[in-house]
């Protein structure tokens, strides 16, 4: 049976190593995954690290047309993360690449390996600023507001779009 395809929102965010390039290629290798059938990509954004330590990160959001179920596609996310060489040393320790699953479709879950909507977009600027770029009608002004105390900063990069 056909699998629908479905619209999903990943954020990206490095802040080890050339965190800029390690988030470009992030983008074009997401493109190429089986089963993603289209990407959008945001602005990269540079921001103050959120509960972690080290160097500032380099954050985008990417949207996917996907026929990926939500865990197979957190599956693909996890080994693009393994791939860059991410290594989990300590909670929030800083990472080479970091993929989390934003919003797939109207998906509500909280099963042990996953959560939609994932259970921080609402608290973190660099995911509600980049969404906003692909998706303004999901982001309310009031949402921007409660997190406007966070720096981000909008960066003149973006990375090449898939067809
Ligand atoms: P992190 O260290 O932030 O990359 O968290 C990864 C862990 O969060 C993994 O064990 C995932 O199974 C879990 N997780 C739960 N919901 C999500 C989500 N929506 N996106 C990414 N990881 C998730």
């Amino acid at each position: 049976m056909r699998r629908p395809v479905v619209t999903a929102f990943v954020g990206l965010g490095a802040n080890l190593g050339d965190a800029v390039q390690a988030v470009q290629s992030a983008l074009v290798d997401l493109a190429q995954v089986p089963g993603i059938r289209a990407l959008r990509a945001s602005n990269l954004y540079r921001s103050a690290p959120v509960d972690a330590t080290g160097p500032d990160f380099i954050n985008a959001v990417a949207e996917v047309r996907t026929t990926l179920s939500a865990p197979n596609l957190l599956a693909a996310l996890q080994n693009l993360e393994l791939a860059a060489g991410r290594q989990r040393p300590y909670r929030n320790a800083p990472r080479t690449l970091d993929l989390d699953l934003l919003l797939y479709g109207q998906a509500q879950m909280d099963s042990p390996h996953l959560t939609l909507p994932h259970p921080r977009w609402l608290e973190r600027a660099f995911v509600l600023c980049p969404l906003q770029e692909l998706a303004p009608q999901l982001v309310r002004a009031d949402m921007l507001a409660a997190v406007a105390d966070q720096a981000v900063e909008r960066m003149q990069l973006k990375a090449p779009s898939a067809p």
